[in-house]
């Protein structure tokens, strides 16, 4: 069976943001390096567990730059078989429609794949709507929020899950191929194994670009992009201020504070 996950490459979640001329800028106070996106340790550790349990292949897919072979090298380490890149300068400034656009092409460019999976948001971006776009530009369902697979055979072309709702779960069976995001209560990543690491560091990661995948120039990137980021800026410090409630004992500081915060009118 072929499964593609597809993985993100985010900054650190420490990592501090600004925005310089426009443009969101981040830096990591402590030098981190960015990350896989952490909802997408999820979907990589059940593309390896569907590809342990029915053979074939696991195959990480990004779309972004040359350092984003970083995310895709995590992915090869934890146990994905084989990953790929898909890099073009077309493809900068896409909106989240124009990613889904390259990324459907990309799978499509796989072939034969029936289970594409996603994690439930990435934490920049963080509009969760590229897994369902995807799954419309290919065609295929969509099976979001998804907290467990129940059963998959994939020679009879049918897949059950239990999807994750505000106040309960359902259990939901579509044919294949889909398109599922994952939820973190679906598994617990593994770590990369130190033999991982090292397959990992030689692997060659293929990149594809946007004559790979039969895309015209125009149908992804800034000048396909909908949604234009016209004006993008920091929100004002707060006015604030802060206020030591003096005393001789604890009772009496409390006394005061609680004194303070029903004056205030915060309890
Ligand atoms: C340089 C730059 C310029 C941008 N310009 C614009 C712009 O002009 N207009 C605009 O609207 N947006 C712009 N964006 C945002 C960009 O479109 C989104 O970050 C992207 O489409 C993914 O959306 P999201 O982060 O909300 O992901 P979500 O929809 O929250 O992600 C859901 C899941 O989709 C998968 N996924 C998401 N992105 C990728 C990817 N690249 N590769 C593989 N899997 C992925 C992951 O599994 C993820 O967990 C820009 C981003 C960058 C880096």
């Amino acid at each position: 069976m072929k499964v593609v996950v597809c993985v993100k490459q985010t900054p650190s979640t420490t990592a501090v943001f600004r925005v310089q001329n426009g443009s969101v800028r981040w830096d990591d106070p402590g030098g981190k390096p960015n990350v896989v996106n952490p909802w997408d340790e999820y979907a990589i550790e059940e593309a390896i567990r569907l590809q342990e349990k029915h053979g074939g292949d696991a195959i990480a897919l990004t779309m972004g730059s040359e350092e984003s072979k970083e995310a895709l090298k995590t992915a090869l380490a934890m146990g994905c078989t084989e990953a790929v890149l898909v890099a073009d300068e077309a493809f900068e400034g896409s909106d989240t429609l124009g990613t889904a656009h390259v990324l459907a092409a990309a799978i499509r460019h796989q072939q034969d794949v029936q289970v594409a999976v996603f994690g439930k948001q990435a934490i920049d971006g963080d509009t969760g709507q590229t897994t369902i776009q995807v799954a419309v530009k290919l065609g295929w369902t969509p099976l979001t929020f998804v907290s467990e697979i129940k059963e998959l055979d994939p020679d009879a072309g049918t897949i059950t899950v239990e999807r994750l709702l505000e106040g309960g779960k359902e259990t939901v069976s579509s044919r294949l191929p889909v398109v599922i995001s994952v939820v973190k209560e679906i598994n617990e990543p593994r770590y990369p194994s130190f033999m991982g690491i090292r397959k990992a560091n030689r692997a060659e990661i293929p990149t594809l670009t946007a004559a790979d995948l039969d895309l015209d120039a125009g149908s992804a990137g800034k000048a396909a992009s909908k949604v234009d980021w016209a004006n993008v800026y920091e929100l004002p410090p707060r006015d604030t201020s802060v206020e030591i409630i003096e005393g001789d004992t604890v009772e009496e500081k409390v006394k005061k504070l609680a004194e303070r915060l029903l004056a205030e009118k915060v309890i």
